[in-house]
């Protein structure tokens, strides 16, 4: 059909296609009126050059088209003149005649047209000539609806291909776009090689905004057909029906419809990085915070810094720690109760809002680039000196708590960052420390969690770690950062290495390390090596899209950062109901708590500065509170670099306002007797006990170990001797994670405060009287002594760089997996907490989907609060994996927090379904590289926490065929 193949066939169809009909009368005629635009069937004018289809009765045997170029003069024995021209003709039927308006008619407005055929010569009928008479043609052929636009790739643009505003060149197929530069021959199609432009550029409207033209002319290889390359403005209204038009020499065209999206940030960055030269490309792939590129201080504090390229709109990089608040000193921030604590929440409810407490006050710094989601395997290690900035042991509750923080943090318009990437499980010899695990090992512990946290937070940033990984450093480890992270995960953020963990040019960047921090000592050369071949251009640009496609990702192009003050009231509050929901009661003795204040006259308040401050962790995730921190002590060595921050937050003025009618008298716990002496004279011992822990040091043991005072204070003793005096002594934790208890047999409460933030005394102080029921759960597992670890003793350096092993030949039996395979029974299991109330599950039922082409149960039951106050349970499931393939035996697999009224009940439902990103009911096989579901029988378990005494069989599922 007509000679327009290739490119608008739809269009073309169209036009043509309402010509069938009855055989011709023996005369032509021509409608008055019947010549018009073709594209748009709209207005009476024409322009030279462009196509016409005019409308009469034409003598035919039968509908012709032209078979070649240039076009014929005579179809079917019927031909055409318009002023002194012969007319070009495409087809021609009874009704219609689809024609070019002969170029040699420019500069007449009105010329007769008409049509000859079997000796016969119609009556003439007048022609409107513009200029001008641009319309637009659409698939449809009445210029209405879908217009014939399409993309550079020449697909149309509709609903399927949409446009992205700002973003895709469109080509927009038009006709009587006006003189041109050097018009071909009527009839003749526009030259393929040299492009034929218009004398005027027209103005292009799409979804409401103008656009940039790029191109306009004839069509290359067409007869009469315009061209128009527009970018589709950023401004344009967006959807599947966005109204184009043009207007050119005073006319305007009619309307069609294109599909136009908001450009991807993957779109936004490759657009950006093709405007960049190689210098601003090389200038974002390394940090310039460090003595070799700038002298700190950087620009806005923090722990890095990033120069934008202000020619661009690429805003600078401003990097900030944040686990458990704003870190590096950037200000005065909400000192959050510790990651591990929002972990013990087990509610991604609140941990979102514990994100969004860190991006919101990054944002109001300046801070742009959070560095806080420590997401390492810490139940591995529990002694790591990090733990408090984790969530703890389990791969599931610690990607999902984690994701929610990330993604908390990047709504706040922050590029989230996960870390450290991977098995950075001990600070001992953390830079040498040559991890040495198997496949499928590191794939369901450490790297599962990462693969949660990454694929259900969009995060964009991920921390390379310091360790080897089976003899290759992480951050020039392809194995994890390109075979795993980016190509198997899909992760299209950036890889940012640790703190000077880059080791190589080439290698990291081959690797997949994506920008190195927080200096350029190496990434400085990767010009040189792209220069000279070593690495390719291709990678290079391929870090920065990634870099660039965070940025826009996150936010950070269209929401700059307001910086302004905090909004304190809001993040302690937030602070205060993470610490609440976070705290574990793990004894109770007797029903102890919570306290009755009017029954008591006298408290004793012991140790850990409790008369006016809680403890935090230390390390690059150290808060400076707001107000200043009530007493710093000392730098203790190891790390030797960290100083103790106290949060301002008095346990004892919190306890002091809960029972008013009690005096509340303080001993600082320095001497055992004295604090005796307090308690025994007191109606109830409250002994606060701590174990400050930081990044650069693991503990010396489980025990609570005093490593900040020259004369350590022997807490154990401290503790043995109060509880000897007072059989009411209740004691209460604040450090990082698991701990072994040696007087626990004396005492009659313990509570697990983690460190516990800023708010952290009025939580606490709420939780022993009560006001607060306790409902957190442990995260991680408290073992009954360090032998029972799967590394009694930690893996030591022989010296500072010689790389040494570090044997995690335990795999993924970390945490309660290991203590499980081992028969050992901990001193508090994973996922074990009490309440003041009391819990029942009934009506247990499964539903067994596991044969289904996409695997999954649910776990159904009725869970009631039986006793007398409100209280939240998070209710457990567990699942045995099917016997010989080598699992623990039994891992988390879901759980829900359920509030309950006393005396209430509420129908629960937990599903459990393969396509979740932690893979619950797979293994890894080794062989096939792929998560597996194995045949065999699979137990389900429902309960309160990991020990098999609290757990209930729901059933067993059956996959395969016996
Ligand atoms: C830590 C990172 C931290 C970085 C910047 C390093 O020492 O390992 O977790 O983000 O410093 O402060």
């Amino acid at each position: 059909m007509c000679m327009l193949k290739g490119i608008l066939p739809a269009a073309f169809a169209c036009l043509v296609a309402s010509g069938a009909g009855a055989w011709a009368q023996p005369a032509p005629s021509i409608n008055a009126g019947g010549v018009v635009n073709a594209a748009s069937y709209t207005g009476s004018s024409v322009a030279p050059g462009g196509i016409a289809a005019v409308f009469g009765t034409f003598p035919l045997s039968s509908p012709a088209q032209a078979s070649g170029l240039p076009l014929p003069i005579s179809l079917s024995g019927l031909s055409m003149q318009l002023g002194n021209a012969p007319v070009p003709l495409f087809y021609a039927s009874d009704l219609q005649v689809n024609v070019q308006i002969p170029w040699e008619v420019a500069g007449q407005s009105q010329v007769s047209i008409t049509a000859a055929a079997g000796g016969q010569t119609s009556s003439p009928v007048t022609v409107n000539l513009a200029e001008y008479a641009p319309g637009i043609f659409a698939i449809n052929g009445q210029g209405t609806g879908q217009g014939a636009v399409l993309d550079a790739s020449y697909h149309l643009v509709n609903a399927a291909n949409p446009a992205a505003a700002g973003i895709t060149t469109i080509l927009i197929y038009c006709t009587g776009l006006g003189p041109v530069t050097n018009p071909p021959p009527s009839g003749s199609p526009a030259p393929s090689g040299t492009l034929v432009s218009t004398a005027a550029k027209p103005l292009v409207t799409i979804g409401g905004a103008p656009a940039q033209v790029q191109f306009s002319g004839l069509a290359p290889g067409y007869v009469g057909l315009y061209q128009v390359n527009a970018i589709v403005p950023s401004g344009s209204a967006t959807g599947n029906t966005v109204p184009v038009f043009l207007s050119i020499g005073g006319a305007t065209s009619n309307t069609v419809q294109i599909a136009v999206q908001p450009p991807t940030a993957d779109q936004r960055a490759g657009q950006l990085l093709s405007q960049m030269t190689q210098d601003e490309k090389l200038q974002l792939v390394y940090g310039a915070g460090g003595p070799v590129t700038a002298n700190p201080p950087l620009p806005r504090g923090g722990a890095g810094w990033v120069p934008g390229i202000p020619r661009l709109g690429i805003p600078d990089l401003y990097l900030a720690d944040g686990s458990v608040g704003v870190g590096n000193g950037v200000g005065q921030a909400t000192a959050l109760p510790s990651s591990i604590a929002s972990a013990a929440s087990w509610d991604v409810t609140e941990a979102y809002k514990y994100g969004s407490v860190i991006g919101a006050e990054m944002r109001a710094y300046g801070m742009n680039v959070n560095l806080g989601g420590n997401i390492n395997l810490i139940g591995r290690e529990p002694r790591d000196g990090r733990t408090f900035e984790t969530k703890g042991e389990d791969p599931i509750l610690a990607g999902k708590i984690t994701a929610q923080h990330l993604l908390a943090i990047q709504d706040q318009h922050v590029i989230g960052g996960i870390k450290h990437y991977a098995l950075n499980d001990q600070e001992t010899g953390r830079n040498t420390a040559n991890v040495e695990i198997d496949e499928r090992g590191m794939r369901e512990s450490d790297l599962l969690a990462f693969e949660i946290g990454v694929k259900d937070s969009n995060v964009q940033s991920v921390m390379c770690s310091y360790n080897l990984v089976n003899g290759t450093y992480a951050c020039e480890n392809s194995h994890l950062l390109t075979d795993i992270l980016k190509n198997e995960w899909g992760f299209q953020g950036f890889v940012m290495s640790d703190w000077w963990a880059t080791h190589s040019t080439v290698a990291a960047a081959l690797a997949g390390l994506d920008q190195e921090q927080p200096d350029n000592e190496y990434f400085g050369g990767l010009g040189q090596a792209v220069q000279s071949g070593q690495a390719p251009q291709s990678r290079l640009d391929d870090m920065v899209r990634r870099i660039l496609r965070a940025m826009y990702q996150a936010g950070l192009f269209d929401y700059p950062a307001v910086i302004g003050p905090i909004d304190t009231a809001d993040d302690e509050a937030i602070a205060l109901e993470t610490e609440e929901q976070g705290a574990v009661l793990l004894k109770n003795a007797g029903g102890q708590l919570p306290l009755q204040a009017s029954s008591l006259k006298s408290i004793a308040v012991i140790g850990s500065h409790a008369d006016v401050a809680v403890l935090s962790g230390g390390g690059s995730a150290q808060v400076t509170p707001t107000g200043g921190p009530a007493l710093t002590e000392g730098y203790p060595c190891p790390p030797c670099w960290a100083q103790v921050v106290w949060d301002p937050s008095s346990p004892m003025q919190a306890i002091q306002a809960q029972a008013p009618g009690a005096s509340v008298v303080f001993a600082d716990g320095t001497n055992a007797a004295t604090a005796a002496q307090l308690a025994a004279a007191s109606d109830v011992a409250l002994v606060f006990i701590s174990q400050w822990s930081s990044e650069g040091m693991d503990l010396p043991s489980l025990n609570f170990t005093d490593v900040i005072h020259a004369v350590p204070i022997d807490q154990d003793a401290l503790v043995s001797a109060v509880a000897a005096a007072n059989p009411h002594t209740i004691v209460v934790l604040e450090n990082a994670g698991a701990q072994v208890m040696p007087w626990l047999g004396s005492v009659s409460a313990v509570l697990e405060a983690w460190f516990p933030g800023q708010q952290g005394g009025q939580a606490i102080a709420n939780i022993l009287f009560g006001a607060v029921n306790p409902s957190g759960k442990l995260p991680i597992t408290f073992p009954a002594s360090v032998a029972d670890l799967p590394h009694p003793a930690i893996a030591t350096p022989p010296d500072s760089s010689t790389p040494f092993p570090v044997d995690y030949s335990e795999g993924f039996n970390v945490g309660y997996k290991w203590y499980d395979s081992q028969n050992l029974t901990p001193l508090f299991p994973f996922g074990f907490g009490l309440s003041y109330t009391t819990f029942s599950f009934s009506n247990l039922s499964l539903v067994d989907n596991l044969a289904s082409g996409n695997p999954n149960f649910q776990v159904t039951f009725n869970l009631t609060n039986t006793g007398a106050v409100a209280g939240a349970e998070v209710a457990q499931v567990y699942l045995g994996m099917p016997a010989g393939l080598g699992e623990p035996p039994k891992r988390l697999t879901g759980w829900q927090k359920v509030l309950l009224q006393p005396g209430a009940t509420q129908p629960v439902t937990i599903e459990v379904d393969e396509d979740d990103s932690s893979h619950p009911l797979s293994y890894w096989d080794i062989g096939s590289s792929a998560w597996l579901v194995a045949p065999g029988d699979y137990t389900v378990y429902l309960g309160n926490s990991s020990s098999m005494s609290s757990l209930s069989v729901v059933g067993t599922l059956h996959l395969g065929a016996n």
